[in-house]
């Protein structure tokens, strides 16, 4: 019997794809702010290559980003030349050293900090650990300035779906988010892919919460008219 149900649209279909370069101080080289940006936070072997791979569906696209000297950057990849996706560098275990720590939180804090085209940040978790303290002071920060965030839980396809559902149900509680907001994740599976995709798209599509009232259009728009202007406008 053909099945009729309408088979899912891809959400996100990669049509191309463009390492643009590395950031690697705070000051340092960023794209210009023309396209928005996503950018994608998580402890170091948490699976944020393994699922950046599945996401533009290229086998070793987040390769680039785990090469000797590229570890400590923020690496940019251009997608479909609509969007950029920022990989920022992986924080470490518990023993990482103060030296490294005191590298990477200036550099992912100023660019989330300062990045006008920054449209959200997918933070990843692996599914199976509790959050890490640089997770949750990772996830403080982005409520902090207020990014919109989705929490991406890897690894599901190392437990059973029951043990999956009750982590997500445990790790909403814990850190006070809906269970919509997080997407269950395996890049062996594929599962959530296409959800993540979905979510991302949508993140692109919205404008930029620093929504900035006081722009200059809007001080032109407030500033006092000339006559000449009261009436060419009436
Ligand atoms: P990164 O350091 O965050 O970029 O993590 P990687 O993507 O390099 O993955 C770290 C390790 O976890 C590797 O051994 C991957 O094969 C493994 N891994 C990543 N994602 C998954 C997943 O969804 N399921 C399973 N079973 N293993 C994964």
């Amino acid at each position: 019997m053909t099945d009729t149900r309408a088979v899912a649209k891809d959400p996100l279909v990669i049509k191309s794809l463009e390492f643009i370069g590395p950031m690697a101080t705070a000051e340092g080289w960023r794209p210009t702010n023309e396209l928005p940006e996503i950018a994608f936070a998580g402890r170091s072997n948490v699976g944020k290559s393994s699922l950046l791979n599945r996401l533009v569906r290229r086998k070793a696209f987040a390769r680039v980003s785990n090469t000797p000297g590229r570890t400590r950057e923020i690496n940019f990849f251009k997608v479909n030349g609509t969007f950029v996706l920022a990989d920022l560098p992986g924080y470490g275990y518990a023993q990482i050293s103060k030296t490294r720590k005191a590298e990477w939180l200036p550099l992912i804090e100023g660019y989330l900090r300062l990045s006008p085209a920054l449209r959200g940040v997918v933070q990843l978790l692996d599914v199976r650990h509790p959050p890490s303290k640089d997770d949750l002071q990772m996830l403080d920060f982005l409520a902090d300035i207020g990014a919109p965030t989705i929490v991406a839980l890897t690894k599901i396809d190392k437990l059973r779906p029951r043990e999956v559902a009750d982590r997500v149900h445990e790790i909403a509680v814990q850190l006070h988010l809906e269970e919509d907001q997080m997407i269950p994740f395996s890049a062996v599976t594929n599962a959530g892919r296409d959800e993540l995709a979905a979510a991302l798209v949508s993140l692109v599509d919205q404008p930029s919460w620093r929504a900035a009232p006081m722009d200059a259009s809007a001080d032109a728009f407030d500033a006092p008219q000339s006559p000449d202007d009261v009436e060419a406008s009436s």
